[in-house]
């Protein structure tokens, strides 16, 4: 049986970067096939998200940024095998929280093109539903003043802008591909940086299907020149901690199946790219900062100090990883991890081997 770690509450928005993943998120579960982010000035002004999702429905308008209302989850038992990324209804009553102001515009198929605005109060309450503004089916999330409750935060935002919203960018660069790591339909996703009237265009995917289409619009098509596949399969005992920790006396096995690219291993390829490096479980973007190691660990007992592109999703049963673990659900605890790297570190030196060789 698998263990649900407790629900860890608290704040799900600590930056920008947690900020605009989760929008992001809300519309890929809406099934938007076509999603733009908008920057002012790094973010520091407003993020405003723009998807052609389903929209959000009437009766869903109270409750919208309410703590724990969520339209994804009908039980608790469901969290064992959840498939949406929100499922918590924490997000946007954290951004209402931690904002000066989030105003969404919506419509739904059937409303098209008359669409709704919904004022939010920072409680999470319902201030205001009666605008009508045209609009196409989707929605349309405005964040402003990001941190602006919060003084101190808030300066210290404004100090690291820009650096905050490289790192925002990175995440992004991850969800873009989440449609190809995830063999869905593609998704366009473009996102702008306004800086004093200046539009800036940060990033670009065309709704490529295909991983490596996509990361030749993220990229340049020279990156893609030197990536290979990643296909493996292997088994892999649960680790001896995890299972003590869950009571379970017998051994257990997981299959684990890692797809994705991987770049080359070239004694030309003299660039470092730490921030080119994707992890997935079951398509959901994470860090899995132990096995990012064991990638790069192989790299350098080549002797150089390149790091692989690599984007690698881990494929196995939901009861055998937990996405429960934090608030952000950016860290995920496989629970046959160990063993796991063990076995990524071999596969990864014959695949590194063979492909330079
Ligand atoms: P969660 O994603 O965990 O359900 P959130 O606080 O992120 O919680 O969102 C609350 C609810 O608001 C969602 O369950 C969904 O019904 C609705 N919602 C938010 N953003 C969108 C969107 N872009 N399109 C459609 N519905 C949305
Ligand atoms: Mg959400």
């Amino acid at each position: 049986r698998a263990s649900v770690h407790r629900i860890t509450s608290g704040q799900v928005v600590i930056d920008l970067q947690t900020a605009v993943k989760e929008l992001v998120e809300n519309s890929l579960d809406a099934g938007a096939t076509n999603i733009e982010v908008r920057f002012k000035d790094h973010g520091v002004k407003s993020i405003e998200v723009i998807d052609n999702g389903s929209g959000i429905s009437k009766e869903n308008y109270e409750g919208l940024a309410l703590k724990h209302h969520t339209s994804k989850l009908s039980n608790f038992e469901d969290l064992t095998i959840v498939r949406s990324f929100g499922f918590r209804g924490e997000a946007l009553s954290s951004l209402c929280a931690l904002s000066e102001s989030v105003v969404f515009t919506t419509a739904t198929a059937s409303e098209a093109p008359m669409g709704t605005v919904l004022e939010l109060e920072r409680s999470g309450k319902l201030k205001s539903s009666d605008a009508k503004v045209a609009r196409q089916r989707g929605t349309t999330v405005t964040v402003t003043g990001l941190f602006a409750p919060l003084p101190v935060r808030r300066k210290e935002f404004e100090r690291n802008a820009k650096r905050e919203f490289l790192k925002a960018l990175n995440l992004l660069q991850a969800y873009a591909l989440v449609p190809c790591v995830q063999e869905n339909q593609g998704v366009r996703l473009t996102v702008f940086n306004q800086v004093s009237g200046w539009k800036t265009s940060a990033l670009q995917t065309d709704g490529s299907r295909s991983l490596k289409s996509s990361v030749s619009s993220l990229w340049g098509p020279k990156q893609v020149e030197n990536l290979v596949p990643l296909d493996l399969r292997c088994i892999v005992r649960t680790d001896k901690a995890s299972l003590k920790r869950q009571g379970i006396l017998e051994e257990q096995t997981t299959e684990v199946r890692v797809t994705g690219l991987i770049s080359k291993f070239s004694p030309g390829n003299g660039r470092a790219s730490a921030d080119r490096q994707f992890f997935y479980v079951n398509g959901r973007p994470c860090s899995l900062t132990k096995i990012q190691k064991a990638f790069n660990e192989v790299y350098r007992s080549f002797n150089t100090n390149q790091s692989p592109f690599v984007i690698a999703d881990f494929q196995l049963p939901t009861a055998s990883c937990d996405i429960n673990v934090s608030p952000d659900k950016r860290t995920i605890f496989i629970h046959s991890e160990g063993n796991l790297i063990l076995a990524l570190k071999v596969i990864h030196l014959l695949i590194v081997r063979r492909v330079s060789d």
